[in-house]
């Protein structure tokens, strides 16, 4: 399987041993991205690099393998088991009386909403769930983009998203939550409310529905 070397600017520290050991000069690039059309996949410079930067992926994947019915049906029925225990553990978070534990109960059920949702993932289901994803399938139910349009399923979307991450806290206190992309703080705001950032004081767009 032809491979090529990809680089992860991250974890680079530009020691550009990468650049010596090179036979073909794809490393020696301006902005720092591997020239893909030079390299030839020998992997002397994954081989060299200090931080584990360099990786050597396949240039072609192979195809995606088709799940069976019965392995769809056992994932399927393991994500309604995380979804029951999530459902448990809010309920049980609800009634605890006590914060601490209360905040237990809610990160086991978030534990078991991220399960879930890896499960559902991996049976090959998209889960938009954040508030732009929101915003957009809202935008073109109200102005539908030709014939056609699936209204149907675009409402059914937007309920299920609302059921996702803060969905049910929201529903519970008629709060929302917000992520600060300036400062990346994370806060509740009274829906109707016009929410600001309680560490750097962003509003509007800086906000993120979560
Ligand atoms: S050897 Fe590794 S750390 Fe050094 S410049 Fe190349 S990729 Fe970056
Ligand atoms: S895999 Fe070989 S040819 Fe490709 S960038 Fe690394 S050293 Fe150069």
């Amino acid at each position: 399987m032809k491979k090529i070397a990809v680089r992860n600017l991250r974890l680079c520290t530009k020691d550009c041993l990468c650049l010596y050991v090179c036979p073909s000069g794809a490393t020696d690039t301006e902005d720092s991205v591997i020239d893909v059309t030079k390299c030839i996949g020998c992997g002397a410079c994954s081989d060299a690099c200090p931080s584990g930067a360099i990786s050597l992926v396949p240039v072609e994947y192979p195809p995606q393998q088709e799940k069976g019915d019965a392995v769809m049906s056992a994932m399927t029925h393991a994500a309604e088991g995380k979804a029951r225990e999530e459902r448990a553990a809010l309920d049980a978070a609800s009634a605890a009386g006590k914060p601490g534990l209360s905040r237990l109960l809610r990160a086991i059920a978030r534990s078991s909403r991220l399960s879930a949702e890896d499960i559902m993932r991996e049976a090959g289901y998209m889960l938009p769930q954040s508030g732009r994803a929101l915003s957009l399938v809202q935008e073109l139910l109200d102005s539908p983009p030709g014939e056609g349009f699936p209204s149907d399923a675009a409402s059914y979307i937007i309920h299920a998203i609302d059921c996702n991450d803060g969905g049910y806290a929201r529903r519970e206190s008629g709060s929302r939550r917000y992520r600060c992309s300036r400062c990346l703080t994370e806060f509740e705001a009274s829906h109707g409310e016009d929410p600001a950032c309680p560490m750097c004081g962003a509003k509007g767009t800086d906000l993120e529905l979560i």
